[in-house]
């Protein structure tokens, strides 16, 4: 590798070894707790189902009496409790109601003839079938969900199965943005020559707030020392991490590097990847700082492969590594860079994966296009046929 660069893992093993969880933990209402991180293992108070019940709407009987026709003695709805079977009887019963004391199996309606109060059972039912156990699902303390998860609508919904109305969250992570440069307006604003349009503004709030993080956008801060240090001192008093854009080269007109020594303390590394290179990662106070490449590929990728795990471990999730697909390359490259690059690609129709044929890192294009990023080892020429390590967006923005 080329020396005075620093390994991707290496970078991210140092960002991560200083990262802790946030000590404050609040409850919340269930019903809207999706996408914050639980702070405690939550179990179950009861079993689930609570009752033995019927799976089916048909009726329920005693596989011993199901031979000949039976009376239908009860009905039991969901909701309500039937009483216990006599011999000779059936229960004429429906989808998540109580199996009646005696019953030991419901036989579809499907596979029964009803005549009057009375019923026919045209296949015999084996003992226990359509019949769902009490606690088959969940016994009584079982732990239902793990702390450090970030809770995805099914979770809400699974606590809310067993009666749980609020529940323990991490407090939400307070991130800052800014994005240094004179060359950036807003989309709106006149387009003066050499201007462009801020957008790493959009991609980076984008992001996140798709990391449920409670965004406080400092917009753009010009190239100057003064001035970035200003919004870096405030924007580290309101904020637990502050991301930036632009601004950690080392030429002039790159001032986040001296603003944040300035004020705190900065690591400054040059990172053995591609897209990416410089990257800043310090502390301001007890705030968190990380300075990302100004070029919008960049600073998407690095945001992804750096920002989003520091975020996650700071806001409590536990299982941060997004887990790579094993994917067919349905191109050649024969020509890789010697840093790890991170190329964007997305999926054909045939299952395998083909490349954006501009890798250039100020092609914003390319990542728009992509379904993710291919992992690839430096130096590593792929063949057409062979598999990659593929890392879709959908883990990377889990
Ligand atoms: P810098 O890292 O400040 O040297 O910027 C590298 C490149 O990214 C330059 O071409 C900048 O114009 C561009 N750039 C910097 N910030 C942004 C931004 N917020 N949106 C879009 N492009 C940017
Ligand atoms: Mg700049």
């Amino acid at each position: 590798m080329n020396p005075g660069l620093l390994s991707v893992d290496d970078a991210l093993a140092q960002m991560l070894s200083r990262a802790r969880p946030l000590a404050d933990v609040e409850d919340v209402p269930t019903l809207e707790a999706t996408g914050r991180v639980l702070a405690r293992a939550q179990r179950s108070t009861m079993d689930v189902p609570p009752l033995d019940n019927s799976a089916m709407d048909g009726y329920a009987v005693r596989v011993a009496d199901a031979q000949k026709p039976l009376r239908v003695a009860q009905r039991i709805m969901a909701g309500s409790v039937g009483k216990p079977l006599e011999p000779g009887t059936a229960a004429r019963i429906f989808t998540g109601a109580p199996i009646p004391p005696g019953a030991d199996a419901v036989v579809m309606q499907e596979h029964t003839k009803a005549d009057g109060d009375r019923v026919t059972i045209n296949r015999p039912p084996q003992p226990g079938e359509w019949i769902r156990r009490v606690a088959s699902d969940i016994a009584k303390g079982a732990e239902i969900l793990a702390a450090g998860k970030r809770l995805a609508p099914q979770d809400t919904g699974l606590a809310a199965s067993v009666g749980i109305r609020t529940l323990p969250v991490y407090r939400r992570l307070r991130l800052g943005l800014f994005f240094t440069g004179d060359e950036l307006v807003m989309p709106g604003e006149p387009l003066a020559p050499g201007r462009i349009y801020n957008s790493n503004r959009f991609t980076l709030r984008g992001l996140a707030a798709a990391f449920d993080c409670e965004v406080r956008d400092y917009g753009i801060v010009p190239d100057s020392l003064e001035a970035t240090r200003e919004v870096l001192r405030r924007a580290a008093r309101e904020c637990d991490v502050v991301v930036t854009s632009g601004g950690v080269s080392v030429g002039e007109g790159d001032f986040v590097k001296p603003a944040v020594e300035a004020e705190g303390q900065l690591l400054m590394w040059r990172i053995a990847m591609k897209p990416g290179r410089p990257l800043a990662f310090g502390n301001v106070g007890s705030a968190f700082f990380i300075g990302l490449p100004g070029n919008p590929v960049s600073s998407f990728v690095t945001f992804l492969i750096f920002v989003r795990p520091f975020l996650l471990k700071t806001q409590g999730v536990t299982d941060i590594a997004p887990r790579a697909i094993a994917a067919r390359a349905d191109f050649d490259w024969p020509e890789p860079d010697p840093r790890r690059e991170f190329l964007r690609a997305r999926w054909n129709g045939e299952g395998g994966l083909e490349l954006y044929p501009t890798q250039d890192s100020a092609v914003l294009t390319s990542t728009a296009w992509a379904d993710g990023l291919i992992d690839n080892p430096a130096a590593h020429a792929i063949r057409k046929g062979e598999n990659v390590r593929f890392l879709p967006y959908s883990e990377l923005y889990r």
